[in-house]
């Protein structure tokens, strides 16, 4: 017998506590071999007034088992709560967000895809969730969207060795580098190196929004989908959706040490406390949990009396139908109805495959071979003013430009306002002002201390600048 697996569990809000001990009783019965701690979290935690949701005799728990089973939970309304689920992928570097989304025609009714079977990788601790924002003027908000090379590589390299490990054929990564050419550019860039080294699965990329739309019209057309962090919270739950209902869907947070298993959807206080919620979530995510922890035989075994379940037309009221279900039942009833065909296989639906390849390797970012040489060229100003038009501003600006530095642009809201004019609307009260070195030549911390000392001087509000710089001599800014 397989010695027992130390795992966390938190039954969490809403419909979490009546799913939660159905899927363990099933797991139970399955002859998972685990040991179970269950800790605390969510909107009590919450209520109790810590901002976390969670408290510190979880978090041991958790550092200390490294895998755990979470159920969903409520935040609370207002102001000051965290998200506990950010949170948790940040603080166990979960990078990797994995949703497997497929139908399962005829049994569960979707509108028109068949044959729908993908898997969805979700870069799961940058881009716009670094959660760095500001108010920078009376009128402007900003949120900084961070990508960075090794995060990238990670959840692609990732996503790669999962399409390998996995028996899928082809990996599809989406962004969108027609805009954010320096951001999304990189994630693309990087897609397209990380394919060099896997010759024997097809790639492709798309453009996020015309990928996103093909995969809400022809999904069968992908197979693993590689995506940054906000682009992936979106298209998971569409695929989700599509393929039934977001009642069916699992997901685990991989990381390198820990990994996080949990239902893609949330707590559903409606629904809540009248045994009508479909467990299948949290037990689709129980079984990529027990894959991961070397229990690949148990985790068919569940899977397979899952399959043979909805083939059977048990259904709960959000995946029922009069043409494709047999028996409408609540939740204790659709756990009874698995738990009674463990040992099962499906009739007509694919049957499981795990453990296929093995556990999936670690995967580490390169080493860089060369750092680039970085040169500080300029600098952008930003400024909150409202004291007149574009020419006014440029007029103060460059009584002060000089010693080095030279008033270049200004744009507003992206778009050039001064030397030319390019803005066609609106203009707020958050301007950039662009310097570059004279002639093109390198600029120095000290001439650009000297130059905002001068502006603040000139009692201009300045809210933040971002130096220019050339990697290896290549602009690393974007034009305006
Ligand atoms: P939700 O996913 O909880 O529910 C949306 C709707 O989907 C429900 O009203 C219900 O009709 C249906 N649904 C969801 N799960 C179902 C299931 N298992 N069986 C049957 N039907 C199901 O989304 P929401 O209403 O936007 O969020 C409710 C709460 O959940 C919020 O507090 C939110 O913050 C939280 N939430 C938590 C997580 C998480 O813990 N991972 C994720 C998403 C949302």
């Amino acid at each position: 017998m397989n010695q027992a697996t130390p795992i966390t569990v938190a039954h969490g809000d809403g419909i979490g506590p009546e799913i939660m001990p159905i899927v363990l009783e099933i797991l139970d019965k399955a002859g998972a071999q685990l040991d179970i701690e269950t800790i605390d979290i969510g909107e009590q935690v919450y209520l109790r007034g810590n901002p976390a949701g969670i408290d510190d005799a979880a978090w041991e728990s958790i550092r200390r088992t490294r895998v755990f089973l979470k159920a969903p939970i409520t935040t609370p309304q207002g102001r000051g709560y965290q998200s506990l689920n950010v949170a948790t992928r940040i603080a166990l570097g979960l990078y990797a967000n994995v949703r497997p989304a497929s139908t399962f025609h005829p049994y569960v009714e979707t509108k028109h895809h068949p044959d729908m079977d993908v898997v969805l990788v979700r870069e799961n601790e940058e881009d716009l969730y670094a959660g760095i924002e500001h108010r920078q003027t009376a009128d402007v908000m900003q949120s900084l969207k961070l990508i960075t090379r090794p995060g990238s590589e990670r959840v692609i390299r990732f996503a790669f060795e999962y399409a390998r490990t996995h028996g899928r054929s082809k990996v599809t990564a989406f962004a969108k580098d027609n805009i954010m050419k320096l951001s999304d550019g990189l994630f693309h860039e990087v897609f397209d190196e990380v394919a060099a080294d896997y010759p024997d699965l097809e790639n492709e990329y798309w453009i996020v929004d015309i990928g996103a739309a093909k995969l809400a019209d022809t999904p069968e057309m992908f197979d693993v989908v590689v995506l940054p962090n906000l682009y992936g919270d979106i298209l998971s739950d569409v695929a989700a959706q599509i393929a039934g209902s977001v009642g069916l869907g699992g997901a685990a947070n991989i990381g390198d040490s820990a990994a996080m298993f949990e239902a893609v959807h949330g707590s559903a206080p409606r629904r809540a406390g009248q045994n009508l919620a479909n467990p299948s979530g949290v037990l689709t995510a129980a079984v990529l949990m027990l894959d991961h922890i070397g229990q690949p035989d148990v985790a068919a075994r569940v899977y397979n009396a899952w399959l043979r379940t909805l083939e059977d037309g048990v259904h709960t009221y959000d995946i029922h139908s009069e043409a494709h279900s047999t028996a409408k039942v609540g939740t204790r009833e659709f756990g009874q109805a698995v738990a009674d065909r463990l040992g099962e296989m499906p009739r007509t639906l694919r049957p499981a495959a795990f453990g296929v390849g093995g556990p999936m390797p670690v995967i580490e970012a390169s080493e860089r071979e060369t750092q680039p040489v970085k040169q500080t060229v300029g600098v952008d100003v930003f400024l909150d003013w409202n004291d007149g038009t574009a020419a006014d501003l440029a007029q103060r600006l460059q009584a002060i430009a000089g010693n080095g530095l030279g008033l270049k642009m200004i744009s507003n809201r992206g778009a050039i306002v001064w030397p030319q004019s390019m803005a066609g609307g609106l203009l707020v009260d958050h301007w950039r002002a662009r310097f570059m070195g004279a002639g093109g030549s390198a600029v120095d911390h000290a001439e650009i201390v000297d130059l905002l000392g001068r502006i603040g001087g000139a009692g201009l509000d300045f809210i933040k600048t971002e130096n220019l710089c050339t990697f290896d001599g290549r602009p690393a800014y974007s034009q305006a």
